[in-house]
């Protein structure tokens, strides 16, 4: 029997996330999932007005309210998925010294322009310029500062084959893209194979296959899995998928988190 664990997704306290925690955690215990963890959005913005305002005392009292519950049912992890920190790291340290939390995700999604890399039009953009920038923040990130796991580091791609149907040859990015995960290994940090290309029209994680491959090569064990849900319905509905690419790309175990100590666990 696979281990089936859903390491990403967001409840109504993401300002783009719709399920209450108790919901989301119905949907997993229905879906066979053994374990959770909940990973709402905050987002670090340079420019204030941007800033959403995520109500971190109730997110983290539902979390707590749902571990109880369902203990005999489902592990349920107090997460969060932190983009781009570097923009804000006061704030950053000071969520981090008020929280204990199970696990973090690092994440990059707005360079410093505010935008949403997800809002950019990339019929007028060179994607590769883009994304070689996007590897500059993540650089920036894993090097300096705090979290478990790295989010979805091919982030762009998934936006670019939306609007183009396609995407680079990530080979082309293969010598930063492992100097990346080396600076992680280093830090004792891991990545995530984020599975939601498998229902958007990618129809593959993100990172794909060679660069979960190159991260096993690196020395890599710090893997988890995600479906980076925002609707019930996928709520773990692509886990099977991601562990198969795990498992191709040689890994025996995948990690799970408590108290940000990594747990890793046989996939079978
Ligand atoms: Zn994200
Ligand atoms: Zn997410």
């Amino acid at each position: 029997m696979m281990y089936l664990a859903d390491y990403h997704m967001h409840s109504k306290y993401s300002f783009d996330g719709h399920e209450e925690i108790h919901v989301l955690c119905e949907e997993a215990i229905r879906k066979g999932l053994k374990e959770i963890a909940i990973t709402d959005h905050y987002d670090m913005f340079q420019d204030k007005k941007y800033s959403r305002e995520l109500d971190l005392v109730n997110l983290y009292k539902d979390i707590a309210r749902a571990k109880e519950t369902y203990k005999d049912k489902l592990i349920v992890r107090a997460g969060i998925e932190v983009g781009q920190p570097q923009a804000s790291p006061d704030e950053y340290r000071n969520f981090l010294a008020n929280y204990e939390l199970d696990f973090i995700i690092g994440s990059v999604h707005n360079l410093e322009d505010a935008l949403d890399v997800g809002e950019y039009d990339f019929s007028k953009m060179d994607i590769c310029k883009v994304y070689e920038h996007y590897l500059d923040y993540l650089i920036e990130l894993a090097t300096s500062y705090d979290f478990d796991v790295m989010g979805h580091i091919t982030y762009p791609m998934r936006y670019a084959y939306n609007q183009l149907g396609s995407y680079p040859d990530m080979n082309l990015f293969k010598e930063r893209v492992e100097a990346l995960y080396k600076l992680l290994i280093h830090r004792g940090k891991g990545i995530e194979v984020n599975a939601s290309g498998f229902f958007q029209p990618m129809k593959r994680s993100m990172p794909d296959l060679e660069l979960v491959k190159l991260y096993k090569e690196c020395g890599g064990e710090i893997i988890t899995i995600g479906c980076d849900g925002h609707y019930l319905q996928h709520i773990g509905c692509a886990v099977k998928e991601g562990l198969e690419v795990i498992k191709i790309a040689g890994f025996k175990t995948i990690t799970t988190f408590e108290k940000r100590k990594p747990i890793f666990k046989d996939i079978e």
